[in-house]
């Protein structure tokens, strides 16, 4: 799909609505102000605003926070936002307390070429959620053209996401930009052969998923919890294990659907088990079918992290979504860590593609130290999940041309 970027863009003296993702968490102490606990969403919001302000654009931000469902929740503010911005971007940044109406229009009529300017929660108004034209075009008027860089929010058709896109020259950021041509290598245009690894807890949160991998990828590992449904619908005992049981038939479903797209399909080989699913718990290795009763699947057994490692050097691509085991309650982070630190290392010597993303994934190759060493790491959460399912995303499509 191709999209127009800002290096298409004439930007001098214009108004440059710009859709970022500044939904981070914050700590709130009694009484005081909300203090930004990781300004990573602040980082990535960067490239993007200072090549606008380099082009002489007048920088304005739209950007929800949290889930005030169309109304004003004054905890949901992005007042406090702002300075942790300035922070970031070295360069002040204005706050305007709405994002449409005479407030906004005042603030922006305020600015000079290369200033920056922070509006209010769009979720404040239902129109956001809703896509509502009016409220697109409200949101219109206080610009001259429109910059969608949050593929976290594109899963979504709202009016700053979506509806904006038709009423304004609309451009890619430079974190879309970064984030499009990298899923792009990783499943839209891959270097072959291409290895999958899904983990994580559910089969059933994660059924559309499976089912669009196996069309496209040549070898697809399955680990984590959703790894022991899949054992036992191959007739394997998992004990006390977390497990799906209702799930059976689906899990047999996607075997036959990767058997029939030609996809190479990597279930446990060995697995660790322990009693309880505590901190250092005792953790044995046990084969298929060697579960006890009172014993939990909690990870992925040494021989099949081995030849998950040895999968990925014979591949020149890898999508991860998932950790193949309980990885938040050591020993039990083994697995992850271990297949995390291969995929990092192949990636840094230029011999794999590694894109990884998910939640829980993202925390997990933190934990492992080798975020930084794969190809791509998105943090976009269920944006980047649809996209795996082989969803088309409206904030996405609305920028194609
Ligand atoms: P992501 O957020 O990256 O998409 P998920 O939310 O699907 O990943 O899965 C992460 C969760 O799966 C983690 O909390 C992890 O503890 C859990 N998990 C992994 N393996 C197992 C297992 N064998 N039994 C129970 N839970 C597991
Ligand atoms: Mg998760």
């Amino acid at each position: 799909m191709t999209f127009k970027t800002l290096d298409d863009a004439d930007l001098a003296g214009k108004r440059a609505l710009v859709r970022v993702d500044l939904n981070v968490p914050v700590h709130r102490e009694e009484g005081g102000d909300a203090q930004v606990t990781d300004d990573t969403r602040l980082r990535a919001a960067v490239p993007t605003i200072e090549k606008l302000r380099a082009g002489g654009a007048k920088v304005i931000l739209l950007a929800h926070f949290d889930r005030p469902k169309g109304k004003v929740v004054p905890s949901m503010s992005l007042e406090p936002i702002a300075p942790a911005l300035a922070k970031v971007l070295g360069a002040p940044v204005a706050f305007a307390h709405d994002c449409v109406g005479d407030v906004a229009k005042t603030a922006v009529d305020a600015l000079k070429a290369g200033d920056v300017l922070l509006l209010e929660n769009v979720r404040y108004h239902p129109g956001e959620e809703e896509n509502d034209a009016e409220f697109a075009k409200a949101l219109a008027a206080n610009g001259d053209l429109y910059v969608n860089d949050a593929f976290s929010a594109a899963h979504r058709a709202h009016a700053s996401t979506e509806g904006l896109a038709h009423l304004l020259p609309a451009y890619a950021g430079e974190q879309m930009r970064r984030e499009l041509t990298a899923l792009d290598k990783a499943l839209g245009n891959p270097q072959r052969p291409v290895l999958g690894i899904v983990g994580g807890s559910k089969v059933s949160s994660k059924l559309d998923l499976l089912r669009n991998l196996v069309t496209k990828l040549d070898k697809l590992a399955i680990g984590g919890g959703m790894a022991n449904t899949f054992l036992y619908a191959q007739g394997h005992d998992v004990g006390a294990s977390y497990c799906e049981k209702e799930m059976a038939e689906t899990a047999r479903e996607i075997i036959r659907l990767a058997g029939q797209n030609n996809c190479k399909l990597f279930l446990p080989l060995d697995i660790v088990v322990a009693e309880k699913m505590a901190p250092g718990a005792p953790a044995r290795v046990r084969g298929l079918g060697e579960v006890d009763d009172d014993e939990r699947i909690l990870d992925a057994g040494p021989e099949t992290v081995e030849r998950l490692c040895r999968a990925m050097e014979n591949s020149k691509t890898l999508i991860w979504n998932g950790p193949l085991g309980v990885f938040e309650i050591p020993p039990f982070d083994k697995g992850t860590v271990e297949a995390a630190r291969k995929a990092g290392e192949l990636a840094k010597a230029g011999k794999l593609v590694a894109v990884a993303g998910g939640g829980d994934t993202v925390a997990a190759l933190n934990h492992a130290g080798c975020a930084g060493d794969f190809t791509f790491v998105s943090t976009a959460g269920g944006a980047f999940l649809e996209w795996m399912e082989g969803k088309s995303l409206p904030g996405v499509a609305a920028l194609a041309q």
